[in-house]
């Protein structure tokens, strides 16, 4: 294995009261529970019934709509959802004696129709909730059946047997884990096949469909670790720092072109008229994971960070149980009503969209990724090395034991920067802790990570105090939306500004910050489960014409007090404008 890192399992990490944790409830108490619900309501868990006989209602839904079961139960499985113990015994009755498994297709449609049916797509999804179960509770019943699967499609498929692939990649990333979970060197081998179905050795970049292109990246980049392939690791290496320093939102959220759902070209950012799929979100928080294992890059956990917290965060209501399909990164919409077009319509067609996140869509595929990715989320936050020496890449009060060292890590972290870490357990021998400075802070060692190595005893603290003032970005200029403009970060959180908060701005658009400008913080709106706001005195310059000469003003200024809430938040109140990005006004 090449990986520097190993992750911490979720199970290793006990979550305590705090941001994390309150996010972490959410999707385990109302996120997961609802969902399921609406799953079993639109047929998707029936599927399965009528498949082994046990309903004879007809087949609901898209002919993938399988793998949204699959993701709910890798989520069930990690947070011990309990209505997990009925759905097994319903799939596992659907699967037929040689393996294969998918409600949609009879016998003799089975692998006909690669280039649309996502059938190894459902199945690798299958393949990883096995995994999930297996790690999360030991029960062997899926991995069983997951096996028998990947024999069946290693039978199917392979350099001389039939050479295809599925349309929409993750079939590589689930044989990957399922070789590392059974040791199997043949699930490795497929997966390896599988990627090499596609020119990949061409690409200077990721383009295309933003999610199977990253999933896609996921799947090289663990078949690149598990066989230390340098031309695998280079091909992911170029294209992960060509995606965080061109085709990355200040949200962390990928893939803004709604045409084809993709990945535009280097620096094509659109912000009203952003696709920015949920599932582009949580495919870039597990590549991100995957880079940092890789090469305990602290870029990589800063990008990984940052999507966390704003674009992934902003997929799921603050209740836990509504989702974003496309996340827009700005709108000047009022109303979540639309007088005559569905609100599935893409944006470049109707315009500024009823915006709001919805708790049922026919395409339900984000809803259970951002399931899974918050329920395994703890397993993101901490790594080993092949010393065993204890990695922090992000911060969230909680215990965590790795080998012989147990640490209780406090924190405020992400509303202030205050970070305790004590020492619970420790081996008698020399360890080294290494706990990662953000980017984002303006300490000296910012954006690496920090070592302390010494014979560790119980109850030593390690302490870092980190210092989350809010500061203003710029962009780019190559990139067209955000050129002139100026987003606030504050700690790992981006903030937007929501009309409700801001009556006196007629127009968000026309809000304009000085370099200079200083923010209050304070708590913000009490609907918003405890965010900090900030407050800035702000400039609204009405603009009077379309042109204008630059020696003329735009047009009467008038002086307000704007408020920022953290992007995450934001349409949890009703239909509201909204924008991440305001004018600069560089004269200070
Ligand atoms: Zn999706």
């Amino acid at each position: 294995m090449t990986a520097a890192l190993r992750a911490v399992p979720p199970d290793q990490v006990q979550l305590r009261a705090g941001f994390w944790r309150d996010r972490y409830d959410a999707n385990r108490e109302q996120g997961i529970p609802r969902l399921y619900e609406r799953l079993e309501a639109h047929g998707v868990v029936d599927n399965f019934r009528r498949r082994s006989g046990a309903s004879v209602s007809p087949r609901r839904g898209f002919w993938f709509t399988d793998s949204d079961l699959y993701k709910w139960m890798e989520a069930a499985a990690w947070v011990g959802a309990e209505e997990l113990d009925a759905v097994v015994p319903t799939v596992l009755a659907a699967q037929t004696s040689d393996g294969y498994l998918n409600t949609n297709f009879e016998a003799h449609e089975r692998f006909t129709h690669l280039d649309w049916s996502h059938e190894l797509y459902c199945l690798g999804h299958f393949i990883q909730a096995a995994v999930a179960r297996k790690r999360a509770s030991g029960h062997d019943d899926l991995l069983d059946a997951a096996v028998r699967c990947a024999d069946l499609i290693g039978r199917e498929f392979g350099p001389d047997r039939r050479v295809e692939r599925d349309r929409h990649p993750v079939i590589e990333m689930a044989l990957v884990e399922l070789y590392r979970e059974t040791g199997t060197a043949r699930h490795l081998d497929l997966a390896t096949f599988f990627c090499d179905q596609l020119p990949w050795r061409q690409w200077d970049r990721l383009w295309g469909h933003a999610v199977c292109a990253l999933y896609f990246a996921s799947g090289l980049t663990d078949v690149a670790i598990e066989t230390g392939d340098e031309e695998r690791l280079d091909a992911v290496r170029r294209w992960w720092n060509d995606l965080a320093t061109t085709s990355t939102y200040v949200t962390g959220a990928v893939g803004g072109r709604w045409t084809a759902e993709a990945v535009g070209e280097p620096y094509e950012l659109p912000l009203a008229r952003s696709y920015t799929e949920t599932c582009g979100a949580v495919a870039a928080a597990q590549w991100h994971a995957r880079m940092l294992r890789l090469d305990r890059d602290a870029r990589a956990a800063d990008a990984l960070e940052l999507v966390f917290h704003n674009a992934l965060l902003a997929g799921m209501s603050l209740a836990g149980d509504e989702w974003f399909y496309a996340d827009p990164h700005a709108t000047t919409c009022r109303t979540e009503e639309h007088p005559w077009i569905g609100e599935e319509l893409p944006a470049q067609i109707a315009g500024p969209l009823p915006l709001r996140r919805a708790p049922w869509r026919d395409v339900t595929c984000c809803p259970p990724n951002v399931n899974r990715a918050l329920a395994t989320m703890p397993g993101e936050l901490y790594g080993t090395d092949a010393e065993d020496n204890l990695w922090i890449h992000l911060f969230a009060s909680s215990r965590v034991r790795a080998g012989e060292l147990e640490l209780d890590v406090d924190t405020d972290m992400p509303w202030s920067g205050r970070v305790a870490i004590t020492v619970c357990a420790a081996p008698r021998h020399e360890a080294s802790l290494h706990v990662r400075v953000p980017g984002w802070s303006s300490a000296p060692s910012a954006g690496r990570y920090q070592q302390e190595r010494r014979v560790w005893k119980v109850g030593d603290v390690f302490e870092l105090d980190l210092e989350v003032a809010p500061r203003l970005l710029a962009a780019n200029p190559r990139v067209e939306s955000t050129r002139g403009s100026v987003a606030i970060e504050r700690g790992p959180f981006i903030y937007c500004f929501e009309g409700i908060d801001n009556p006196d701005i007629d127009d968000l658009r026309d809000l304009t910050l000085r370099d200079d400008t200083t923010f209050a913080a304070t708590p913000g709106p009490s609907e918003l489960s405890g965010v900090t706001a900030l407050h800035c005195a702000a400039t609204v310059v009405e603009p009077t014409g379309l042109y204008h000469p630059v020696d003329s003003p735009i047009g009467p200024a008038h002086a307000v007090t704007a408020t920022a809430i953290p992007f995450y938040a934001w349409a949890n109140r009703g239909a509201s404008p909204m924008t991440i990005w305001a004018n600069r006004d560089r004269s200070s």
